[in-house]
């Protein structure tokens, strides 16, 4: 039969390692596995990228005891700030306006990963295994067999339930047969953290130009981070760039509005593309995060919906913990699926709309959308509507993201 444990995540990324939190601190045995070394310096997930986390994964990140350690280390977003470059467009969401602290939170994927780190070493229910890999799976009456190589050595494990966390190419979606969709952007995100002259009064910018959208969001000490997205035929001269020749073309696609581009940190490369999952649960399997959508950066929405991921899940395995039933059972995955299917939708058509609908050059296009921008500004129901959509608020929320315990 070889090893027990109550559920088995394979993908230690920012949303595996999120689910391990939630589940082990509620008191499950939690097995989670991981490819890569599992530090925060060797975890190639846990990298420079900043992640903007929308209110509701604050809530989240609160009701799972995190955001203590978290909250010294990131910086709030008091407004957001959308235009179209070259054209008259532009919406702005304020956090007066929402009645919030603020809209959002902005933190480098090495700090999220560096507190779940933390917390999943303080859980001794919690096992980590790491470098480790996920060789088969076999799914029996009410449990599921895992076969996993650990320091060269195959450990078999039982489990009531497996949790694929393994990321866009998840090996586990493509031995279940899941169908996908998945379209290539042609577009690859160059992130950076630069220095400018003028002060970001905590304004998230999200700047839409003719080779892709161009974020930059508030970072503590005064710096901001850059997602700057290029046609992918042309990054990898953008990337060949000295610092003075690459502020230089920010300075142009950018324009004046955090004055000077003075300074550039390293740059990294992010090839974009969007992959919906047909299914997010088979017998005794579900699957979360990138593994059933890995979306465009556009909106910063791909890490604050795999959390509502994460919260979904939590709360029906929980659920069903407390009721005496199968944590593993077809109910619990079903209902953890039927939570999930609207959110994941929404936020898919809305960043691949975004991205399709501002890469239009035709000038009726280009003329309806500006005006839509402006219309939103004036529109209290629409700008509802986006300021939801932005925090993380809209639809059937779990239980964590509306701030309530697990
Ligand atoms: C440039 C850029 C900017 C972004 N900005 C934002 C933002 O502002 N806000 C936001 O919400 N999101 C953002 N995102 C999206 C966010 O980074 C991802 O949605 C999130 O990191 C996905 O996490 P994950 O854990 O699902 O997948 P991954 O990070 O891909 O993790 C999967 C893990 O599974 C492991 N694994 C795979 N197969 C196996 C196996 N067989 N056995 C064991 N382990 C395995 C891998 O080693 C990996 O560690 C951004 C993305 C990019 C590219």
């Amino acid at each position: 039969m070889g090893r027990e444990t109550d559920v088995l995540i394979i993908g230690g990324g920012l949303v595996g390692a999120s689910l391990a939190c939630a589940l082990g601190q509620a008191g499950l045995r939690v097995t989670i596995v991981e490819a890569s070394p599992f530090t925060v310096d060797q975890q190639p997930n846990y990298d420079e990228r900043s992640i903007a986390l929308a209110q509701g994964s604050q809530r989240i990140f609160a009701g799972l005891g995190l955001w203590s350690a978290l909250q010294d280390h990131v910086c709030p977003i008091h407004t957001i700030h959308v235009s179209d470059r070259g054209h008259f467009g532009f919406t702005r969401l304020r956090r007066e306006e929402e009645g919030v602290p603020a809209l959002g939170y902005v933190a480098t994927a090495r700090t999220l990963g560096k507190a779940l780190l933390e917390r999943l070493a303080e859980l001794d229910n919690v096992e980590v295994l790491a470098p480790a890999q996920l060789v088969d799976f076999l799914v029996t009456g009410d449990i599921v067999q895992a076969g996993l190589l650990v320091d060269g050595k195959t450990v078999d494990y039982t489990a009531k339930l497996l949790v694929a966390a393994d990321g866009a190419q998840s090996s586990i979606r493509e031995q279940l047969g899941i169908k996908t969709t998945q379209r290539d952007y042609g577009q690859t995100a160059i992130i950076a953290n630069v220095s400018t002259d003028r002060p970001h009064h905590n304004v998230a910018y999200e700047r839409f130009t003719d080779s892709g959208p161009m974020a930059l969001l508030p970072m503590t000490e005064q710096r901001s981070a850059l997602v700057y997205t290029v046609r992918t035929a042309q990054a990898d001269a953008v990337m060949a760039l000295d610092d003075a020749a690459f502020l230089a073309q920010l300075q142009e696609r950018f324009g004046y509005r955090l004055g000077r581009f003075l300074k550039t940190g390293q740059r990294y490369a992010y090839p974009l593309f969007l992959l919906r999952a047909g299914e997010s649960m088979r017998p005794r399997l579900a699957l979360i995060g990138n593994a059933v959508h890995t979306l465009h950066p556009v909106a910063g929405q791909g890490f604050n919906l795999g959390l509502r991921d994460v919260a979904a899940m939590a709360e029906v395995v929980m659920d069903a913990q407390r009721n005496g039933r199968d944590i593993g059972g077809s109910m619990v995955l079903e209902n953890y699926a039927e939570m999930r299917k609207a959110d994941q939708r929404r936020v898919a058509l809305f960043t691949d709309g975004m991205v399709r609908l501002f890469s239009q050059p035709l000038p009726p296009l280009v003329w309806l959308r500006d005006t839509g921008m402006l219309a939103l500004d004036f529109c209290p129901p629409a700008k509802r509507w986006f300021g939801r959509l932005t925090m993380g608020r809209s639809g059937r929320l779990p239980r964590l993201a509306r701030g309530l315990e697990l």
